[in-house]
């Protein structure tokens, strides 16, 4: 069985031909011919097949979770489909124990199902990268190792979401390549950092190699696979963009602010507020005043846009 780092070897396609063994041996059943080939030449379209080849682990489980020998290679909870030793593609049910051929082989299925790229002399895989961290310096380090990506030191807040969620931008140096949204919550215990990357298609095998070194540096890094397309220009957003977001949000969060303060109703006269040195009064439903219960609810004062701690 393999552990969790060397499924990491699968974190995206093409595979070598020691990986695909060591892939087949972890399902416990050969991989079929179609399926091979593909992971093999050219790798599975995470918008066609979830399970592949993002998460190795799944893929290993869905072969022990249902009554065939087919190798199973995508798995919607109670049914799945299946590549069987003929190389035709299968749908089964986990309840009605029914297979039914539905493709006569992997290249049919992927036919029916993927949608062809444009004619495009520069295809890419698009990608959504994604970092939990709170070692800001070691990924800012690792994305210039290993995406050539160098981000501007400072970070331009777009202000709070409803759920108080602060996001902030850092625009990458080049214009090829494409900023780095942060998003923090009092709450939370690392910051998550998202980005949009687009990887040629000449160089998936190159950008594996990196993509498995940030894998292996503990910044939560996590992958999701859009498939390969044309090439986009990368998204950026200017300074009055970002700007003219954040004034919105925390327009928006202000007024819901004092939504809120307006619903805890008035202050009881002659029965003061439990917080020191507060000269207001409690309000009914507390023992603190307006103010002081806001905030011990929100976890941030009236008018501030970030949760403490
Ligand atoms: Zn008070």
């Amino acid at each position: 069985m393999l552990d969790s780092v060397d499924l990491d070897a699968y974190v995206i396609c093409p595979l070598s031909e020691a990986e695909l063994k060591s892939l087949a041996d972890a399902c416990g059943r050969p991989i079929a011919k179609g399926l091979r080939h593909f992971l093999a030449e050219v790798g599975m379209p995470q918008n066609v097949v979830p399970s592949l080849p993002q998460d190795a682990d799944a893929l290993v489980r869905s072969q022990h979770s249902y009554d065939t020998s087919a190798f199973i290679f995508f798995d919607y909870g109670e049914s799945f489909l299946a590549e069987n030793a003929a190389g035709q593609v299968v749908a089964g049910d986990l309840y009605a124990g029914v297979q039914e051929v539905v493709h006569a082989d992997f290249d049919a299925y992927l036919a029916a199902s993927v949608e062809p790229p444009d004619e495009s002399p520069e295809l890419v895989w698009a990608l959504e990268l994604s970092f939990s961290t709170d070692d800001e310096p070691l990924l800012r380090e690792a994305l210039r190792a290993h995406l050539d990506l160098e981000l501007e030191s400072s970070w331009q807040s777009m202000g709070p979401s409803r759920a108080d969620v602060i996001t902030a931008v850092a625009m990458s140096s080049s214009d090829s390549m494409p900023d780095v949204q942060r998003h923090h919550h009092g709450s939370w215990e690392a910051a998550s950092y998202s980005l949009d990357f687009e990887v040629p298609a000449a160089s998936i095998r190159e950008f594996k190699q990196r993509f498995a070194a940030l894998k292996q540096a503990k910044l939560g890094f996590e992958m999701f696979s859009l498939g390969i397309g044309p090439a986009k220009a990368p998204k950026k957003l200017t300074t009055e963009q970002i700007a003219s977001q954040r004034a919105e949000a925390e327009a928006a969060c202000l007024e819901r602010d004092r939504e809120f303060l307006e619903s805890l109703g008035a202050e009881v006269p002659g029965e003061p507020c439990r917080r020191p040195n507060c000269e207001h009064a409690r309000i009914e439903m507390s023992v603190l005043c307006r103010l002081h219960h806001f905030e011990s609810i929100q976890g941030r004062a009236f008018g501030e846009l970030e949760r403490q701690g």
